[in-house]
């Protein structure tokens, strides 16, 4: 299932296995200029494909190696000849065969492996530059892309929400905040999420996501230091864990931003 959207000149595509999966089910790509930023989830890859005919897609940027970013890869390289470029860190791992939670495996589905190039700095395209900005907090190989003349910043999995209430085991909390303070830093116009909708106010948006999670990171110092455990800090500051823990194997949980947060505290 794919809807778009056109912002400008940048069209976002919306994907989902089902039409009513809840929105947290969906991903986003977003195409400009030739450059498509993410190739969504396999159950999407061949419509995906279809979608782009004629669109003039040249190349394609994964912002990480996660399999609802990168699952069309391969679909569009046999189609179009595109080139697909990505963190040094993410070659190797979309290059090989994904293993999957269940979940996932039910949501996205498995991505066929694909070969991708090492990004640099900047990609151009005929009309832009789109400045690379390493944001390693979701995943080492992480990155946005940021369009300085137009104030467009591609956020991949980085911003979701003022508020999040969950994260995967491989989140570095602490450098999430820090990827979202170096991204208010540029100033953008527009932010283009993939796993939420296009936000218009980010500078609004981005400090309340910041004072948000400087508050959890100090109220979580402050209760280890008074001698709770992990599990006693989560009750006191989430309270109980929410379903989508037990629909993930505790993939995604509120547990897992504490433990985020208490690891400079490990010997
Ligand atoms: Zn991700």
């Amino acid at each position: 299932m794919i809807e778009s959207k056109a912002y400008g000149e940048v069209l976002q595509i919306r994907m989902s296995r089902y039409p009513d999966f809840p929105p947290a089910m969906w991903v986003c790509a977003y195409l400009v200029d030739g450059l498509l930023m993410d190739s969504g989830p396999a159950y999407t890859a061949q419509e995906l494909t279809d979608f782009l005919k004629d669109r003039g897609v040249k190349t394609v940027v994964n912002t990480h190696y996660h399999e609802d970013h990168i699952s069309a890869n391969k679909f569009l390289q046999d189609a179009y000849g595109v080139e697909i470029f990505a963190h040094p860190l993410a070659i190797d791992k979309i290059k090989r065969p994904a293993s999957l939670y269940p979940y996932q495996e039910e949501v996205w589905g498995y991505p066929i492996p694909s070969l991708v190039k090492p990004i640099g700095d900047f990609v151009e395209t005929g009309k832009y530059r789109f400045e690379v900005i390493p944001t390693p907090g979701h995943d080492l190989d992480h990155i946005c892309l940021f369009e300085r003349s137009q104030g467009w910043l591609f956020t991949g999995d980085l911003y979701v929400t003022t508020r999040p209430m969950a994260s995967r085991p491989m989140f570095d909390m602490p450098q999430i905040l820090e990827d979202l303070k170096k991204v208010r830093a540029l100033n953008p116009r527009i932010i283009f999420p993939a796993p939420a909708h296009v936000v218009t106010e980010p500078a609004e948006k981005l400090d309340k996501a910041i004072d948000y999670l400087e508050k959890v990171d100090i109220r979580v110092a402050e209760l280890h230091s008074r001698g709770m455990d992990t599990e006693q800090i989560r009750q006191e500051i989430f309270g109980a864990e929410s379903i989508i823990a037990e629909m993930t194997q505790q993939q995604f949980s509120s547990l897992n931003i504490v433990k985020s947060f208490l690891k400079k505290y490990e010997q």
